[in-house]
């Protein structure tokens, strides 16, 4: 049986080995988050394995990924797996298949706001995100009650350097095709 182009896009960004993977369930036994994800992570893997792309791509998966290495660690092929997901975001953007995600489309937002204000500007990304899927009023009771307790901001401070770290950002950006 031929190799899937998919498993060799993934092994060539990533430059982690893939198909030596043989389907242990290791990785998915020490994920924290596992238990929430879509696809858990051994079957992420195996679906790359088997070539299905947009099922791995378009998935919230990669997006539920907190990055905690646990994966890449009790992998006893070696398999950095962290690694995996964090190149299926890329590509998953690269490839328009995030924009059906809600939670990749949050993130662009967050990423947007460190592109302009340096800093994570939370009650205006919120606020553009609710704009964005016409929830007009969902979580505003919640939202006016932590401004009141201090705990949401109601301005975006800039940081010192924001234009350097825009412009880092928007190099990445650019390196993602967006
Ligand atoms: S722990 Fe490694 S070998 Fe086992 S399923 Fe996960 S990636 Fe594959
Ligand atoms: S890096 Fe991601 S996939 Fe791996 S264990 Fe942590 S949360 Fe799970």
């Amino acid at each position: 049986m031929p190799r899937p182009s998919f498993l060799d896009e993934i092994e060539t960004h990533s430059g982690v080995t893939v198909s030596v993977c043989y389907q242990c369930c290791r990785c998915t036994n020490g994920c924290p988050v596992a238990g929430d994800m879509e696809i858990v992570p051994h079957r992420v893997m195996g679906y790359i394995l088997s070539g299905e792309r947009e099922k791995v791509l378009a998935s919230t998966s990669p997006w539920k990924c907190l990055q905690c290495a646990t994966c890449s660690l009790r992998c006893p092929n070696g398999i950095d797996v962290a690694r995996v997901f964090e190149t299926l975001r890329q590509i998953s953007l690269a490839s328009g298949l995030a924009a059906k995600n809600d939670i990749a489309h949050f993130d662009d937002l967050i990423i947007d706001s460190v592109e302009r204000h340096g800093r994570f500007a939370e009650l205006e990304t919120i606020m553009r995100y609710r704009l964005s899927k016409r929830q007009f009023l969902k979580d505003a009771a919640m939202g006016l009650d932590m401004v009141r307790k201090g705990r949401l901001g109601l301005s975006s401070h800039n940081i010192r350097g924001r234009k350097e770290l825009g412009t880092i950002i928007r190099r990445m950006r650019g390196h993602q095709d967006r």
